[in-house]
């Protein structure tokens, strides 16, 4: 966490507090007056009454009274001022003319003694009975200060800054920071591109995994630039007051054009920019609001104006499609977890300045953390130096390594986080059945990349070239592809012998596929020549082919499945050693590129 963000919070507790005490100020003297003037008027009652029998009795010698005063002064006879009172009276006019009807009356009445009004009393008089009301008021102003607080967004500026992020305090992520490169070049010669009119990227989104550094890198190019880094989460957006979202923005806006060039960073952006709703709850369309004043600002700037909106995403499927668009969010870098070689490169980047023993082998536990992000990978160097210093240690050791990195993993087991060794070498022979197995088939696309990091609810993937645009598909290439999308399965069972849900999915495509070889495509020759329109309800046409041919085509698909399966198999079997060396090189790098994978069999 940001210095600055302790100071805000400081703040944040500290006007809590004296709004808290004024609070109890405002209700303790609301509670008295309120006590106060009831007991009085009891009294007052009392006295009354009273005062108008003493009247009779003809025991006053004095009343005082003062103009605008509803208190009067009463004095007594014979009495050293010690009975004096103070009454209030309901109604002066009334109390003037019953006393000067006794005086007419000839009966003996008290002497009158009318005072000028005291203005400062007054003044302090009407001060006492508003303060409740004023220290209310107070207290909604405050409210609204403390929401302003964060109006300014928090601002951490690298130029100004001792703790400057740069690329180098980012481990790893080399395509991502090329990627990033142009709008670093952006924001430190702005003038050279807006005198050239050229048209640079207003928004970029950032999509990864929680902890894959998003935030990190996004501060790294603005310390790379040497500019100011405004930045602002979503779900801050989301505790506001109604209506203060929108505007909240504005300011978020207003701030960067005078800090400009700058960074606006908006973590958490799917808090606000989920896809809108109509109608909806409050809460919804308040977002709504807050997500049309971003685009509204967004459209506003103009391209001349060095402002890059980075924003960071774990759903970007979520956004709202208007975010988007052209002149907004319309580049996406996307950081995924990273791979053995970036693990360890973390976490030597974060046991730079901590003191290990010469035998810590970090590769080691880089291989141990498939599927960790980067902040858990910091996250347990640095249980390991509390460890460390718990066991007064002088020096990390892997002990405390190890146990740190427990730690953890029962906490990430929980959520089903963790890759175990198992896991890995499934997934492993698994992607590499698939990829060994289109190796030999010559209609099937060449591998670009076969990788067992988790992505999504993959285990792993492998990814394929697409050489050449297609308008038609043969029976040979659609027979070969089933085979490959069998061999995932057929190379777990064959190297295991055992069998996983990762190939679910592949069977659901192969299936669809043979399905339509013999159904959509004719090509089987039992069922021979037919089409149906799956555009049209399949069902109702396939009722019309009666049961024994749907019967047939079931057991047709059957056997074209089974029959793929097999030759996957064979092929396995038949280069058993290749499947081994895919397998290993992907336990030992989690992803390997086309060029490492084809050099197994160049062997
Ligand atoms: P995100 O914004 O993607 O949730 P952060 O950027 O906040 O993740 O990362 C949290 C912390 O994890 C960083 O402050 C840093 O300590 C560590 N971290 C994440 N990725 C890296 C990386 N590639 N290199 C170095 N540290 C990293
Ligand atoms: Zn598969």
């Amino acid at each position: 966490m940001q210095n600055k963000n302790k100071g805000k919070n400081k703040k944040k507790i500290i006007w809590t507090c004296v709004a808290a005490v004024l609070l109890l100020i405002a209700l303790g003297l609301t509670i008295f007056l309120v006590v106060k003037n009831n007991k009085k008027a009891e009294e007052d009652k009392v006295y009354y009454t009273q005062l108008i029998t003493e009247i009779s009795e003809n025991k006053i010698e004095e009343i005082e009274m003062t103009t605008g005063s509803k208190s009067i002064k009463v004095h007594y006879y014979n009495t050293d001022k010690k009975d004096d009172k103070s009454v209030i009276i309901p109604d002066t006019q009334a109390f003037v003319e019953l006393i000067q009807d006794k005086i007419s009356s000839g009966s003996q009445a008290p002497k009158l003694i009318q005072n000028p009004k005291n203005p400062i009393l007054n003044f302090f008089e009407s001060i006492v009975s508003f303060l409740p009301t004023i220290i209310l008021c107070a207290m909604v102003v405050l409210l609204f200060q403390m929401q302003g607080l964060g109006d300014k967004g928090k601002v951490y500026d690298p130029s100004v800054s001792n703790d400057k992020v740069t690329f180098k305090d980012v481990a790893g992520l080399d395509e991502e920071k090329q990627e990033v490169m142009g709008i670093v070049d952006f924001l430190k010669n702005s003038k050279k591109y807006t005198d050239m009119g050229a048209k640079v990227p207003k928004g970029v989104l950032l999509a990864g995994k929680p902890g894959t550094g998003k935030t990190l890198l996004a501060k790294a190019i603005a310390g790379e630039a040497s500019v100011p880094f405004i930045s602002i989460s979503g779900s801050e957006f989301i505790e506001m007051f109604a209506g203060l979202g929108a505007s909240r923005v504005r300011k978020l806006f207003d701030k960067a054009e005078k800090l400009s060039p700058c960074i606006i960073f908006i973590d958490e952006i799917d808090a606000i920019g989920s896809k809108r709703t109509t109608g909806g709850s409050g809460a919804d369309t308040e977002n709504n609001q807050t997500l049309n004043q971003l685009l509204v600002e967004m459209d506003g700037f103009s391209s001349d104006t060095s402002i890059i909106v980075m924003a960071a995403t774990n759903r970007p499927e979520m956004l709202d499609e208007a975010l988007l668009r052209p002149g907004r969010f319309d580049r996406t870098v996307t950081i995924g977890l990273p791979d053995i070689n970036d693990r360890e490169k973390i976490l030597k980047l974060h046991s730079e300045n901590k003191k290990l023993e010469a035998d810590v082998d970090l590769r080691s536990i880089a291989g141990d953390t498939a599927g960790f992000s980067g902040a858990e990978l910091a996250n347990i160097i640095n249980e390991a130096a509390i460890l460390a210093a718990d066991r007064s240690h002088k020096k990390i050791s892997e002990q405390d390594i190890q146990d740190a990195l427990n730690k953890i993993t029962v906490g990430l087991e929980k959520r089903n986080r963790v890759v175990s060794d198992k896991d890995k070498k499934l997934t492993a022979y698994h992607e590499a059945g698939h990829a060994v197995v289109s190796k030999y088939l010559p209609t099937q696309d060449t591998v670009k990349e076969v990788s067992i990091i988790p992505r999504g609810v993959a285990g792993g993937y492998t990814m394929y070239k697409t050489t050449e645009d297609k308008f038609f598909i043969s029976k040979t290439e659609m027979e070969e592809k089933l085979i490959s999308l069998l061999g995932g399965r057929a190379a777990e069972k064959i190297a295991l012998n055992d069998i996983s849900t990762g190939a679910s999915n592949d069977l659901e495509v192969a299936m669809q596929i043979a399905r339509d070889m013999i159904i959509v495509y004719g090509m089987n020759d039992k069922i021979g020549p037919m089409s149906i329109n799956l555009n049209q309800d399949p069902y109702e046409q396939l009722q019309l082919l009666g049961s024994d041919m749907q019967d047939a085509i079931g057991k047709e698909v059957k056997a074209k499945l089974e029959e793929s399966y097999k030759k996957a198999q064979e092929i396995l079997i038949m280069h058993r050693d290749k499947l081994d060396a895919v397998a290993g090189l992907l336990i030992e790098k989690e992803k390997i590129n086309e060029e490492e994978f084809n050099s197994i069999f160049k062997a």
